[in-house]
């Protein structure tokens, strides 16, 4: 007898996701502008010099001028003391052509990040980290509240293939993290699946993930999760981002692989993510998103 043909997976690309997300900001930020004069303003604070926080703030910035944002950067010295950062925030939080703060991470080692994230206005906070905005998610009260973009980008990819209900759905989230994990967590519990947040104390890890109907890897360990961790059929959403180094002789020195083995992993899911080109493109798309939110709540819409 003939081995039934497995359905093909889906690779979950999520470039024309997001920029379906960002066509959606761009009409809606025209719109807004039109109705109230309200120009949606985005402010991204960097203290340092690390090349990928760099590119990332560029790749914001730029992002935001598209969308028909205002955009001011603030480069600050890898020296900069709480005290400064703090007054620039406030400074920030006072203006109202600002409707989103961004600071990244991370910051420079004598700089106490969480109390700095606590500076930020939780109206402007559109990284969604200030405990005001951690509460409201995890309440339920999400209408207001700023949700962290990479789960929220995250959801919006699990969403394209079975929809906003996960009603009788497990759901395994590896990594607990206060950015990635744990806010992950609450979104899948909200859409109604049944959640496990695993991590490096889980006990038998792959049997954990095998259960999971949607298994969410956020952990920072290249190419972690493989083929027998997957229930056949899952859908596989990778986080992770991770530089690895490549064979002496390959064309470049480093190459970019998610928390999961994409090779060994994309016969066996129904859905994956691939890394580059998945999660890491929703999560820009989704900081204009919260940016627009921001300025529609301040303008009354
Ligand atoms: P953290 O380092 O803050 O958290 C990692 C989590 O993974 C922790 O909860 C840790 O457990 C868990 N973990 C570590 N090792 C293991 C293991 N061997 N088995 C099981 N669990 C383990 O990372 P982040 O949450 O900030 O980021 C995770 C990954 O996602 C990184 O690769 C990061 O680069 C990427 N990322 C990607 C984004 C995107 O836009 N695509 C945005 C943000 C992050 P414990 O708590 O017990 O230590």
């Amino acid at each position: 007898m003939e081995a039934a043909l497995k359905a093909e997976t889906t690779i979950l690309s999520g470039k024309p996701i997001a920029e379906r997300v960002l066509s959606t900001v761009r009409q809606e930020t025209a719109d807004l502008i039109a109705k109230t004069g309200v120009q949606p303003g985005i402010a991204v604070v960097i203290a340092g010099t690390d090349p990928a926080s760099q590119l990332y703030v560029r790749s914001k910035g730029k992002r935001a001028i598209e969308c028909g944002f205002k955009s001011v950067e603030h480069k600050l010295d890898e020296t900069v003391s709480e005290e400064e950062l703090m007054a620039l925030l406030h400074t920030l939080n006072a203006d109202p052509s600002i409707h989103g703060i961004l600071v990244q991470l991370p910051l420079p080692s004598h700089i106490n990040e969480a109390r700095i994230i606590q500076e930020i206005d939780p109206a402007k906070d559109v990284d969604g980290f200030h405990l005001i905005n951690v509460g409201k998610l995890t309440t339920g009260m999400t209408e207001t509240a700023a949700i962290p973009c990479t789960p929220a980008g995250c959801m919006i990819l699990i969403e394209e293939v079975i929809g906003k209900d996960l009603s009788g759905k497990s759901a395994v989230v590896i990594g607990r993290s206060n950015i990635v994990g744990k806010p992950m967590a609450s979104l899948l519990l909200q859409a109604n699946a049944t959640v496990t947040i695993a991590h490096s104390r889980t006990k038998d890890l792959p049997s954990v993930c095998r259960q999971a109907d949607i298994l969410v890897a956020a952990v920072g360990r290249p190419e972690m999760v493989k083929a027998n961790w997957i229930k056949p059929g899952a859908i596989v959403i990778d986080v992770g981002i991770n530089r690895v180094a490549n064979p002496p002789g390959s064309e470049k020195p480093h190459r970019i692989v998610g928390d999961v083995d994409f090779e060994d992993c994309k016969d066996v899911a129904s859905a994956i993510t691939p890394v580059p080109g998945g999660v890491g493109v929703m999560t820009i798309a989704l900081l204009m998103a919260n940016t627009l939110k921001a300025a529609k709540i301040a303008a009354g819409k």
